[in-house]
Formats: structure tokens, sequence, C-alpha cells
């Protein structure tokens, strides 16, 4: 292949009642006010853009640039996000009992987490539409990510997050050169200040799943597994939840692989993790609800996993329930103790939200929802180092 490959989409589409919008101008929620997802020409795609084609390409997430919205390569920001290890966690599966267990290792990423993946997607191509300022709430990594993305595009990016979000991570949003506000409350409190900057400046709001491009870079994750794993998929994913966007990325990006003839149609059972202490999923998925009610009185160490209410609620929901997976919560203490765990086994120091994943197995199994002879991946989505000092065990 001589050059970069072209990217971009045909448009975006309401994932609530389907409509279809334009997509090459910067834009927010549909007119319903539901998340909008990008749209390619697939079919056209089929023949040239294979598992082949692109092994031999760039180890970032660049190397999917066909079924990714961004036109222009010249705005194609790049930290080396993506492309992160998919590790045979062999002493983790004895512990667990489980036949194979995957650690997919997104703590390499730049910023330390998974956050680097979408907000990579969302600040090219904020920056390819022409936006002057970005901003957003965050429980923590989403803000270090579009720090860094914004320094990298030399936009100005504004930042609001709780004032007990762990110090790492706000002094990492400050070195980042971003407009860092400290607020007490919540992620959902957070919105509605960047709310007032996007109507009184002219921000423009980079919030999950409010825009419709961070989903585009999380979905990247999808792709990887299949490549990583030779043209299959894991019998299960265990994803720690918060806003939702890796696991409705990567069902959607599981969608766009079986039109391009890389996968057939069997899943992977999707289940999400999250906090004893904060866990609106947990309880919309048991109660067999459509959407989740916002949970009230939030509370882990897990930063991202502190999101009492999402957008995408229903789309997670029905990813759920359309792979046969399921929802779990864990406190505190236990994922506290499977990063340590975690660690000595594998070699990995993980964040709480990873430690989370392995602590849902033995309830997964118990509750008949996994079983021994599944191969299992676990995502670690961010870098135990930003939670330094945070653990309930210290
Ligand atoms: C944001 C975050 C999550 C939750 O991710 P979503 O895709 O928003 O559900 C999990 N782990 C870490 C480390 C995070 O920063």
């Amino acid at each position: 292949m001589t050059g970069a490959p072209p990217g971009g989409a045909t448009h975006l589409e309401c994932t609530g009642t389907g409509e279809s919008v334009p997509s090459e101008q910067l834009c927010g929620v549909s007119a319903a006010g539901k998340p909008l997802f990008a749209r390619y020409d697939l079919p056209a795609l089929r023949e040239h853009f294979t598992p082949k084609a692109v092994a031999c390409r760039r180890a970032d997430l660049w190397r999917y640039a066909e079924v990714l919205p961004v036109r222009n390569p010249a705005v194609r920001l790049s930290l080396g996000e993506g492309w992160t290890p998919l590790l045979d966690a062999k002493r983790t599966a004895d512990r667990l009992g489980l036949e194979r267990v995957w650690l997919k290792d997104e703590g390499q990423n730049p910023t330390g987490s998974f956050k680097a993946r979408g907000l990579c997607l969302a600040v090219s191509r904020a920056l390819e539409l022409g936006a002057d300022a970005l901003a957003l709430p965050s429980a923590g990594n989403a803000g270090s990510a579009a720090a860094a993305y914004g320094a990298a595009a030399g936009l100005p990016v504004h930042v609001v997050v709780p004032k007990d979000t762990p110090a790492p991570i706000l002094e990492e949003i400050r070195a980042l050169g971003a407009d860092l506000q400290l607020l007490d409350g919540l992620i959902t409190d957070c919105a509605a200040v960047v709310r007032q900057g996007v109507e009184r400046e002219g921000w423009f709001d980079l919030s999950t799943l409010k825009e419709p491009y961070r989903v585009e870079g999380k979905k990247t994750m999808g792709y990887e597994l299949v490549e990583q794993l030779g043209g299959r998929l894991p019998d299960a994913i265990i994803y720690p939840t918060g806003g939702g966007t890796g696991l409705i990325g990567m069902w959607k990006a599981f969608d766009e692989m079986e039109a391009l003839g890389w996968i057939g149609s069997s899943r992977p059972k999707m289940f999400t993790v999250q906090a004893a202490g904060c866990a609106p999923i947990v309880r919309a998925w048991e109660n067999g609800a459509d959407h989740a009610d916002p949970w009230v009185g939030a509370s882990t160490y897990a930063a991202g996993l502190r999101v009492p209410g999402a957008i995408g609620d229903f789309l997670m929901l029905r990813a759920l329930r359309a792979s046969g997976g399921g929802a779990v919560a864990v406190p505190d203490h236990a994922m506290a103790q499977w990063v340590q765990t975690l660690g000595a086994d594998t070699g990995v120091f993980a964040a709480p939200e990873g430690g989370a994943t392995a602590a849902a197995v033995p309830l997964l199994i118990e509750r008949g929802m996994i079983s021994s002879s599944d191969e299992v991946v676990l995502f670690n989505t961010g870098s135990g180092l930003k939670y330094v000092g945070m653990s309930p065990l210290d």
C-alpha cells in the first residue's frame, strides 16, 4: 500500500430512531437526543480491507483507518495509542479455574488508560471539522487523555472533574496543559459546568457518546482482539463499565467485521462489571429494564466506574442481552485484592477497574454464566500507577 489508506464515514445514524444525519460537520447527539453512530460503506471495503492487508501496517489504531471517521491523514493525531498486548495469563487461568485467560493490557496506552483510543479519534475529528476549543466532564482518565490529544492538536481543552479524582490524574491533566476545574460532586455534576461553557463560550463537548467518535476509537479494541487471536473471538469478554463506550464500541466492531467478512455470526458473551458502590447497569440488567435509573450516592475508588448515569445505557443493555452475557458488581476491596493477585501472577500492575474483571469471574462461574472451558478476555483498562494512594487496602 502506498501512502495512508483513506478513511471517512458515509453518514451518521441515530441509535434511537435510525435517522440518517450528514457526517461532515461538528455534531453532538441526534435530534432525538440519542448517540449517533458513524456508518461506513463496508461492502465496498470488503475486498481490500482484510486482516491480511492490515497485518503489516503501523502498530497503532490507525491501522484500521478505513473504518475510522478521519479523512485527512494529516490530522490523524498519534501518541502511540492502541495495539496493546493481549497477554496469555496462565497463572490467572489456573487460579480462576478457567481453560484460558487473556489479559488485554490497556494500561500501556498513552496517558495510561484506554481512554486514549476514544479521545484520539474524537480530538482528531474535531480538529478536522474545525473545532477551536474542547471540553469534557470526566471521572479522571478521559480528562487526561483529552488533555494529551488537545496538546497534540494544539487546541485548548477544558476539563471538569470531581475534586476527589486520584491525585496522579490531576497532576497529569495540569502537566498536559489543560484548563482544569475541580468540583465537589460527581461526573454528572461536572457535565452541567461543561454545558455552560458550551453555551457561553462555544466549547465543543467531548462527553462520552455525546459526540459520535470516541466510540469509534474504542471499537478498535474489538478489531485488535480478532487480529491478535488469529481471526477468532473468545467465548467471553469481561469489561469494567462506566459510560459504556468500550462495550458498545466492541459490539459495533463485531457487526462491522461480520459485514467485512472478517468473522462469522457468533459473538462472545459480553459481561459488564461495575463497582458495588455504583452499579446502575447491573441493577437494570437484573431488573430486566431497557434503561438504567441513575445511581444515588455513587462511591468507589475505581474512578472510571464512578458513573451514576450513562446516555448509552440502552445500548449496553441491548449488547449484554444479545450476547447472552450479563452484569455483576464487585466491592472495592475485592478489586484491590485482585490488583495484587493479578500483579503477582502476570507482571501487570492493573487499575482497580482491571482488578474488578478478575474479581467478577468467581461470581460468574458460581452463577453459571461462564464455564471452566471458556476462553475469557479480561480488560485491564488502565495502569495501577494512576491510583497510587487510593487503595482501600492501604
Ligand atoms: C473510563 C474507564 C472505564 C469505563 O469505561 P467506559 O468505556 O466508559 O465504560 C474503565 N476503566 C478505566 C480505567 C476507565 O478510565
